[in-house]
Formats: structure tokens, sequence, C-alpha cells
């Protein structure tokens, strides 16, 4: 069997069987943002590394400070979705010899950006020359207090489910890079946000810390695969079904401009993009409201209510702008099935 037979969910599965026993130290392992390390102290330790490939996760222009700031936020990501706080990275780069000095040290340059701006520092690393794609892995440690940690286990039936920011954006940008003339039929104020928000992502680490500190969440992860793919990710590890109603999906006006620009509905963009980096999250409905309140007044992030986790596993309900009910099925992105557009 090949690997695209198989794709990367199945994969995981056949290599988690593979490993050895976990040691005892290990409190979450194969199957969430994070591996999750217990410690004599308050608080668990945070694991998560995050590879970057030419060609498949940022096109060969892209400007390397960009590409540094992107490769720390999507780790810094999964350190928030957890309700940790970003501490060490560690980044392995395997580099073609004709690449310019001056590349890889603006590379560095947005590394160290974003990861000051949330704290953390970048304390060691390999470099390796390369004939291929260059390839960028970047590992991150956090740690979070041990009654703050959110996993994607833990949802339960009657729970809401909740989003920050807005969705889709990632995707229309990169729509934007890919499609010719798609950016030059858009005005530069619909054009700037969709591109910012595929090339340098805001993780939300604030806003994980947040959500967590409320106390009253129940099941977290970031949004990086699209929400429905994402939300999946929660049913499968709680055992749970959900609901989720497309039209209160958070959209901003310019991705809205740019469905209208390709006449499709922008629901779908939103729902099935990647790469969005926003926090999904789930939340008793007799707490929601104050979840909400309280986030967006720690954070001015936007925070949405958009379904409600079902106890049978097997609902997976998608609810169109029409009424109609149909499956909410995985068509996020998985790597080594599909080719992204
Ligand atoms: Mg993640």
């Amino acid at each position: 069997m090949k690997i695209k037979e198989l794709g990367e969910f199945g994969l995981i599965e056949r290599i988690t069987r593979l490993l050895p026993p976990y040691s005892w130290e290990v409190v979450v392992g194969v199957g969430d943002d994070v591996a999750v390390l217990n410690t004599p102290q308050d608080h668990y330790l945070l694991l998560t590394c995050d590879i970057q490939v030419e060609g498949s996760h940022f096109l060969p222009d892209t400007p390397p400070r960009l590409l540094g700031r992107k490769a720390a936020a999507v780790n810094l990501s999964d350190i928030g979705a957890k309700g940790g706080e970003p501490l060490h990275f560690l980044a392995s780069l395997a580099l073609k010899p004709e690449t310019p000095v001056d590349w890889v040290e603006e590379f560095y340059r947005g590394l160290r950006e974003e990861a000051q701006t949330f704290g953390a520092d970048i304390i060691g690393g390999n470099l390796s020359s390369t004939r291929g794609p260059q390839v960028l892995d970047i590992f991150l440690m956090g740690r979070v207090e041990k009654e703050r940690l959110l996993l994607r286990r833990g949802a339960r039936p009657g729970d809401v489910v909740m989003v920050t920011g807005e969705l889709g954006n990632a995707h229309g940008g990169l729509l934007i890079l890919t499609r010719d003339q798609l950016g030059e039929a858009l005005p530069p104020e619909a054009r700037k946000p969709l591109l910012d928000a595929f090339l340098t992502p805001t993780p939300r680490v604030k806003e994980g810390r947040a959500i967590a500190s409320t106390g009253r969440a129940t099941a977290m992860l970031d949004i990086s695969d699209g929400l429905a793919q994402d939300l999946l990710h929660i049913c499968q590890a709680s055992e749970v079904g959900a609901r989720i109603w497309a039209d209160r999906i958070p959209i901003s006006p310019a991705l809205e401009k740019l469905a209208r620009t390709l006449q499709v509905p922008s629901w779908p963009l939103a729902l099935e993009g990647g790469e969005d980096y926003e926090l999904c999250f789930t939340v008793p409905r007799t707490h929601a409201r104050e979840v909400s309140q309280k986030v967006e007044k720690a954070t001015g992030t936007r925070v949405t209510a958009i379904g409600e986790i079902l106890a049978s596993p097997r609902e997976r309900i998608l609810v169109t702008p029409q009424g109609e009910e149909i499956p909410l099925t995985p068509r996020g992105w998985n790597h080594f099935r599909e080719e992204k557009k």
C-alpha cells in the first residue's frame, strides 16, 4: 500500500501502533495538538512540532521573514490551543546550498520576532543541506497550569461550539496567491486581510489563555485543517457528535467580497479552508455567554457560537443557510490524499 492510498490520518494510526508504551510521565501522547508531560510542579509541559515544506506549505517566492513568522505561529497556535504559554523553540532546517545566507537570516529574524511577541526564545536546532525542496521543521515547548489544560477530548452533549475570530480568510489568501487575476479583481481593502491571514496568521495564544482561565471550557483545538475537519477531531476524541449552522460561521467582509467575485457561497470557503489558526472550543450552555464576554473583554477578539455538541458520535450535522441538514464531512486539508487548490 502507498501512503497516498492511506492518507495522513490512516498513516498516523499505523505508526501509533508501532510505538512502544508511553512512560509514566506522558499524560497525552499521539492524537492531540501537543504531547503533554507531567512534572512534579503545578504545571504540565507541552511539546509540539510542525513542518513547513517548500511547494507544499509555502510558495518558493514567499518572503523568508514572513515564512519565519508563520513557522513560529503555527507552533504557538498549538500551545495556545491547550491553554498554555510558549517557552522555547528549536529549529531544524534542510536548505539548498545555493540559498542566499540573507534568506536564512531573514527567516530567523521572522522566527525571532514572532517568538518574542509571545514571550518565547529560540534555543537550538539543526541544519542540513538538501537537493530537494527546502524543509523547515520547528519544535516548541510550552507549559500550562495543570487545572487549565484543555484537550480535544472533554466535549459533552449540550455544550455550545464556539470559535474565535473569522474563518476562511487564510483560504481566501491562498486562492489569491494561486489563482491568476483573482487578486486584481479585488479591492485592496479586501485583498490585504486575506493575504495577511494566510502569510502571517496570528496565533491565538492570548485567547487560549483567556478561555482556559475561565475554567468553563471542556475541549479546545486550533483550526489548522479547516473547521469541518477539526471539529470532527473534537467529536472523535470526545466520542460525541455535533450540529453546526453554516450561517453562524463568522465570515469577514473581505471573504464575502472574494466569494462574490468567484460567484460561490462564502460559508464552504470558511468551513473547509485550512490554516486559519483560530480556536474552536466547547462550553456548557449555561456558561457560554459568560465565557464569550470574558474572552472578548480580555483580548478584543470576537467569539462566536456556531453550533452544539450532540450525544451520538454518528450525528455530525451541518445546517445549510437554507435550513437543510446535511452530513458534516471532513473536507479539510489531509496531507498525501489531496492537493491544495
Ligand atoms: Mg493543532
